[in-house]
This record gives C-alpha cells, sequence and structure tokens, in this order.
C-alpha cells in the first residue's frame, strides 16, 4: 500500500520515497507519494522523480489493482531505488481550488433545488458539473454561482479528519453526493468547508476558500431528461 502524504498535507509539493515495484520499465509503485491519482473528477498530478541526478518525468498517475502507479517517461528506475518526487505545483493547485470550488457548487445546487449531483470532472481551464434535475431554470445558474461566490469571499477555512466507518455511516448528510463506499473502507476521511459544507471525501482542498479565487459561469446544456450540465471556470479575483 502506497502511503498518501497529500491526504495529510495537500500543500506537499517535494517528497522522498522508495520504489517497491516498477513493471514494464514505466509503471512505478512507491511506498509513499504526494502525487494524485486521477479520480473523484479531479486529473492526476504530473511531475518527476529524481534517482541519483537522473530525472523521470512522471506524466500520469492512475490506481490499478488497488495501487497507484506513476507512469514515467523514460526506463531506468528500480526496485529499492530512492527517489525524490516533485509535484508540478502550478497544476495540482489549480485543481485544488477547482476541487474545493465543485464542492462550494454543488452543495448550493443540491441546497436551492435538490438536485443530485451525478458526475463532476475537472479540467485545466474549466469544470464540468452534472444534476439530476426536472426543472431547468436557466437564470437561476447565475444565481447560484454568484452565491457559490459569496461563500468563497467568506474565506471559510477548511478542515480533514478520519471517522471510523460506523460513525460516519450514522450521519447521512455526509454522503449526499458520493457513490457508495466500498465495504473494505474501514475509515473515513471527512473534510469540512467551514460550517457551509461536510462530506466524505479522498481529495485536495485550499485551506481558505478565498484562495479559490471567483467563479464565472461558461455555459449550460441540457441533456436530456433530468439531466442537466453546467460549465464554469476560475478567474482570479
Ligand atoms: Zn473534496
Amino acid at each position: 500500500m502506497t502511503e498518501l502524504l497529500y491526504l495529510e498535507d495537500s500543500y506537499l509539493k517535494e517528497f522522498e520515497a522508495t520504489v517497491l515495484e516498477v513493471n514494464s520499465d514505466k509503471y512505478v509503485v512507491l511506498d509513499k507519494t504526494a502525487l494524485y491519482a486521477t479520480g473523484g473528477g479531479q486529473p492526476h498530478d504530473t511531475g518527476k522523480l529524481i534517482n541519483e541526478g537522473k530525472e523521470f518525468n512522471v506524466v500520469f498517475v492512475g490506481k490499478f489493482g488497488g495501487k497507484i502507479s506513476h507512469e514515467v517517461d523514460k526506463p531506468g528506475l528500480k526496485k529499492g531505488d530512492r527517489v525524490k518526487g516533485i509535484l508540478d505545483w502550478n497544476r495540482r493547485y489549480k485543481f485544488m481550488r477547482s476541487h474545493t470550488a465543485a464542492h462550494i457548487v454543488s452543495t448550493v445546487i443540491h441546497n436551492e433545488t435538490g438536485a443530485l449531483i451525478t458526475g463532476n470532472q475537472i479540467s485545466e481551464d474549466k469544470v464540468r458539473v452534472d444534476f439530476n434535475l426536472e426543472k431547468f431554470d436557466r437564470d437561476a445558474f447565475q444565481k447560484y454561482l454568484d452565491k457559490a461566490n459569496e461563500v468563497i469571499q467568506k474565506n471559510l477555512k477548511t478542515k480533514t479528519y478520519v471517522l471510523d466507518r460506523d460513525e460516519a455511516m450514522k450521519d447521512p448528510n455526509l454522503f449526499k453526493l458520493a457513490k457508495t463506499f466500498p465495504e473494505d473502507i474501514k475509515k473515513i476521511r471527512i473534510v469540512e468547508i467551514g460550517d457551509f459544507d461536510k462530506q466524505a471525501d479522498g481529495g485536495t482542498h485550499v485551506k481558505e476558500t478565498k484562495e479559490i479565487g471567483k467563479l464565472e459561469l461558461i455555459k449550460l446544456e441540457n441533456k436530456g431528461k433530468n439531466n442537466r450540465r453546467m460549465y464554469y471556470r476560475l478567474v482570479d479575483s
């Protein structure tokens, strides 16, 4: 099992690790990592692994068969090697801002309409949100984003902590947006954004909501029965 350093400190930009295995010369499993693997609507980090002065670019990070695999751009790493890992921080920080914003937008829409979020995809220039909603009032969505911007401006502090599964399950609010959690997960990480939002979540978040900046609506799409889609982006405020 790889220790996921970003769960403790999402601002960690460098780390030291040991190579546990290398598959097909380019898929590297480490004992610990600060690089996020694609999941939960947030894309993987990029960065590099350095061993004895030699640099290996990490071009993809994914979870395969329960293992976090770092795809590097050239062969050369082997089991037992010590590496220094460095994140592409600009990319990650933007995803942290977008991901934290996604919590706020989802919760505003949920509170205002009761809609459930069915999909959420962050990319470098925009965020896509899909939700289940019968009535589609296009004008209302600018208001929802305005509300989300008000929440951001309050500069709420985020915090994370871990609960035992049984305890977490007692609070249905924690799971309003998440898919069902696998039975084998016994400890559940909770992310709180001030007193506004609380969710079970394994992602990376900013410490204070003002770091997000401002959200701007790009477009709305009607994707058929009850299926609505919104795109927005971050602008520096
Ligand atoms: Zn999150």
